[in-house]
């Protein structure tokens, strides 16, 4: 075939499907121009998941009447102008596609006012070409309606998938949103039927409760760091970062409930869900996210938005600043909070039982359930100075209980000291300090032994080598997935070198930056070095215990994050025993 340039019905079709993918792609805009126009209300409607029509109401400046036939020309826009305004973006629109590219591919009606004309101007597309255009009164703002997405465009309609999973996809946009704007309404109504409201009151707190209910929002932190505070020396860009974030009692097996905003456009940026779960080291266990919303601030200059068709990645021009922004911020709120769990039975079922009942409640198996039966004990409520290191209550011994927890009573009533977790975060603290002090201490074994590694994690080996040999470690390659081990830290003893050589193999194959690889090895080796449950200590060995974990910086958890102790307040024991 010979080249030809496509004529305008094609090329739109074509720019349509990087911004058009599905119903909800097409929410986002319309709801982006809602924002951009200063509503204070956005109200989204759905119905047959989103293609049968999708409409999208706001309170915003309205377009003029005779503005409204070029909003959908491609490339027409009232918010840039030349091109240096590229370089500096304070609008969430900014390429005039939005618009010509949904009517490209279904029936658009729009009807809008601004607050100086009389009556509303009402306007009809279909596949891109104007069919009908008048007045019709209406209230300021603009009502954007869109109907039979993608009929003509089989290709694409075929990708969409159930109507319920699109309007999923329509309403995780809209919450995300709501936190984003705290001080904008939104509303979603599905079928007809109201779904979804958000408060609109400006707190961000209120519009996380409408997302994500008032019990988990209680267990939220509020994050707030100063710009100053980001900014580094000689640096002129400062970031500023807000929102809120799970206290590490409380976690998710998944990343979903992580979101990132970036001058408040909602972004997927994998170095931000980085820096957020670096805040968490050494709180969280393995495997388990935190949730949180945040909002980093910067100027508009030190970040290009214009990277990614549909907008939702950035790039920022200095990335490891926005990276230690997040993390200090995120770090410093977490750690404020880390409290002792507390033992308490579901509250609203506690009410009508009887002791005993209450009491095999608190003592269920396995009801020792840190996460979920957690409160907090903030340091101090309303302030955002915080304790760096959660000291420990002072503690006497009064023994121990299935040679696993120690008992102590403290100031306000019992603790129980896990004494395998407790001794792990001890040699973690000690691991980390002694490696950047003066290099751990080695012991030499005495016949160097040979331990065989799954091939796929030989490389992972190979990479941390180093780190190893900084803790202690004398090992070398003996064959193709064989190393001999000749010595090993001395904190971890000559017992178990095989098992714990085999858990450093595991814990190094996933990629990770040498700091991360260092704090990882040192949980492994921790967990290998403590005292494991069902060992008898002395009184001598547990008084040794509670003063060694007192002296480390996050005495309340383990490097997984397990909790070190739970807490059984003298109140609590009234309570169980029908004292009061
Ligand atoms: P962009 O948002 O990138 O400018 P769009 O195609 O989304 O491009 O919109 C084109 C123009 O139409 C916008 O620049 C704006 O002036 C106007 N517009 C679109 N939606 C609205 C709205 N809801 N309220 C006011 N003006 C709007
Ligand atoms: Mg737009």
């Amino acid at each position: 075939m010979a080249i030809r340039v496509l004529d305008r019905a094609v090329a739109s079709l074509i720019a349509a499907g990087e911004v058009v993918e599905r119903p909800a792609s097409v929410a986002k805009e319309l709801i982006e121009n809602a924002l951009d126009a200063g509503a204070t209300r956005v109200a989204v409607e759905v119905k047959g998941g989103g293609t049968a029509l999708l409409r999208v109401a706001d309170n915003g400046c309205g377009i003029p009447e005779a503005e409204v036939p070029l909003a959908f020309q491609r490339h027409a826009t009232s918010k840039i102008h030349v091109p240096e305004d590229l370089h500096e973006i304070r609008t969430l629109g900014f390429r005039g596609e939005a618009l010509p590219s949904i009517a490209a591919v279904a029936e658009v009606t729009v009807l809008t006012r601004t607050p100086d004309e009389t009556a509303g101007t009402y306007l009809s597309l279909a596949c891109g070409r104007l069919l009908e255009q008048g007045h019709r009164g209406c209230p300021v703002g603009t009502i954007i309606t869109v109907r039979n997405l993608f009929a003509e465009v089989p290709a694409r309609a075929k990708f969409l998938r159930s109507q319920a999973t699109e309007v999923g996809h329509i309403s995780n946009l809209l919450t995300q949103y709501a936190l984003a704007y705290p001080e904008v309404q939104f509303t979603l109504q599905v079928e007809g039927r109201e779904v979804f409201r958000s408060p609109g009151s400006g707190e961000l707190k209120d519009a996380l409760t409408a997302v994500y209910g008032i019990d988990l929002v209680q267990s939220m932190l509020p994050v707030r760091s100063d710009a100053e505070d980001a900014s580094e020396a000689g640096q002129s860009r400062p970031v500023k970062v807000t929102g809120f974030v799970s206290s590490p009692a409380v976690h998710r097996a998944t990343r979903g409930q992580l979101s990132f905003f970036v001058n408040r456009r909602w972004v997927q940026n994998r170095m931000l869900v980085y820096a957020t779960e670096e805040a968490y080291q050494g709180l969280l266990m393995s495997g388990r996210h935190p949730i949180g919303v945040l909002n980093v601030e910067l100027s508009p200059s030190g970040v290009d938005v214009n990277i990614h068709p549909a907008k939702s990645e950035v790039k920022f021009l200095n990335e490891r600043l926005v990276f230690a922004a997040v993390q200090r911020a995120v770090r410093a709120t977490v750690l404020s909070k880390a409290s002792v769990p507390t033992i308490m039975p579901r509250p609203a079922a506690a009410e009508r039982q009887t002791v005993e009942q209450a009491r095999m409640a608190v003592f269920r198996a396995g009801g020792w359930d840190g996460g979920a039966l957690a409160t907090r004990q903030p340091y101090r409520e309303q302030d955002n100075t915080f304790d760096p290191s959660p000291r420990l209550p002072i503690l006497r011994i009064l023994g121990q209980i299935s040679s696993t927890y120690v008992i102590a009573e403290g100031p306000d009533g019992m603790y129980l000291i896990d004494q395998h977790t407790a001794h792990e975060r001890v040699i973690y603290d000690r691991i980390l300090r002694q490696q950047m002090q003066q290099g751990l201490e080695s012991q030499g074994l005495l016949e160097p032994l040979p331990v065989e590694v799954p091939l796929h994690q030989v490389r992972a080996i190979e990479r941390a080598l180093p780190e190893l040999a900084d803790l202690g470690f004398s090992v070398e390659r003996f064959g193709e997935r064989t190393y001999l081990v000749r010595a090993v830290p001395a904190v971890i003893g000559t017992g178990d070198v095989a098992d714990t050589f085999l858990s450093i193999a595991e814990s190094v194959s996933t990629p990770s930056s040498k700091e991360d690889r260092l704090t990882r090895l040192a949980a492994v080796l921790a967990c290998h070095g403590a005292v494991r449950a069902g060992q008898t200590l002395s009184m001598d060995e547990m008084k040794a215990l509670l003063r060694d974990l007192e002296a480390t910086e996050l005495p309340l958890t383990c490097p997984h994050g397990r909790p070190t102790m739970i807490h059984l307040s003298a109140s609590q024991l009234e309570r169980e025993f029908g004292r009061r």
